[in-house]
């Protein structure tokens, strides 16, 4: 896509810090680093979000993001490292090309990626209830 950002990475029209590539996986540096060895891992293909990938893509990918974290965790010697995948805005996407951030974790960073506290249980069954079925019809 000639306005996604990720697509002129790819394309090579856009430098990056890249960590790895072959023919259907890319993997670079985060620009602006949320820890020291963010890494973004995307198919080459275009696809906006998760719920857009043929899942044989998406098991090149995981299989990617396994092989590059082994990487990262070792290179950083972090003893944690985040898997992290948003879509839409509302969950903070901002690129709309699907990518997996890939984020080491050390002891007492301080980043806050998830939400730090529950949500009160009320209606806790009813959407227990609603996604069950929902995998149920489809399978
Ligand atoms: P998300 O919020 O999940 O869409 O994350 C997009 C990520 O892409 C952010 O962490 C940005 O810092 C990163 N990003 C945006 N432009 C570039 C770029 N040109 N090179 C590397 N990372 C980028
Ligand atoms: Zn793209």
């Amino acid at each position: 896509m000639a306005d996604c950002i990720f697509c002129r990475i790819i394309k090579g029209t856009i430098p990056c810090e890249k960590l790895y590539e072959d023919d259907r996986v890319i993997s670079f540096l985060d620009i602006n680093p949320a820890s020291p060895g963010h890494t973004l891992v995307l198919p080459k293909a275009h696809f906006a979000t998760l719920f857009d990938i043929p899942e044989e893509e998406l098991k090149v990918c995981a299989t990617a993001v396994q092989k590059i974290a082994r990487a990262v965790l070792s290179a950083t010697k972090a003893p944690g490292l985040n898997l992290l995948q948003n879509n839409f805005p509302a969950a903070g996407q901002l690129v709309h090309h699907l990518h997996f951030h890939l984020i080491p974790r050390f002891h007492d960073d301080n980043l806050r990626l998830l939400p730090g506290k529950n949500h009160p249980g009320t209606g806790h069954d009813k959407i227990l209830a609603r996604i069950r079925a929902e995998l149920q019809a489809t399978g």
